[in-house]
């Protein structure tokens, strides 16, 4: 479609653009064009503005690979969390869901994925290195990636990797889905999981 004659008209480039988007389809796209299309200017340029604003500011953490704004990161450089314990998540947008529950003041680490041998994913793509690396004065790893296949399966691998470290390696005590995603968990429940979570 791109280059195509379609390209040419604004508003099915929009719908192009939009149902690129994750979760959007060309229904939704469709509605959210002509929505757009009927907000005032103002707006549509603080949608723009806003989307550039992340591409252009915000970078991942060069110790624990948060999405963050300056580096070290507000948890990496917070003098009031607990430096004894990290919490291993598979994304950025995982850390915001455990921080709602109130249940951990420790510090993260984020994979930027998650094993995955059908989508050619293997240890050397995740943040593994580096958090081998930061296991100096760390009694607790809290791996809380995901409960689908996925996740388990990364979980599994880094516990293997950890234990003989001497570490306390727990496991979120998933009262969560099978199959789930943290970022889609409520609060509650996260927060039980979290101060439930059981030894590997
Ligand atoms: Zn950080």
């Amino acid at each position: 479609m791109r280059g195509g004659i379609l390209s040419r008209d604004p508003l099915a480039r929009l719908v192009g653009e939009l149902s690129r988007l994750p979760g959007i389809g060309t229904k939704t796209a469709t509605r959210l064009a002509h929505h757009l299309l009927r907000v005032p200017r103002s707006e549509a340029e603080a949608l723009s503005s806003s989307i550039l604003e992340v591409k252009d500011r915000l970078f991942h953490c060069s110790t624990c690979n948060a999405i963050t704004a300056v580096d070290p990161c507000r948890f990496c450089a917070d003098p009031e969390r607990d430096r004894r314990s990290i919490c291993v998540v598979e994304e950025p947008f995982n850390i915001a869901p455990i921080e709602r529950t109130g249940e951990y003041r420790g510090l993260y680490h984020v994979l930027l994925g998650a094993l995955s041998p059908q989508r050619g994913i293997g240890p050397d793509q995740l943040a593994i290195d580096s958090l081998m690396a930061r296991l100096a004065g760390i009694d607790e790893v809290i791996l809380a990636t995901n409960p689908n296949v996925e996740g388990e399966a990364t979980a599994l691998y880094l516990a293997r990797l950890l234990k003989p470290r001497g570490l306390k390696v727990t496991r979120l005590a998933f009262g969560m889905p099978v199959g789930g995603d943290i970022e889609y968990t409520d609060e509650v429940t996260l927060g039980r999981s979290l101060a439930g979570r059981r030894e590997l």
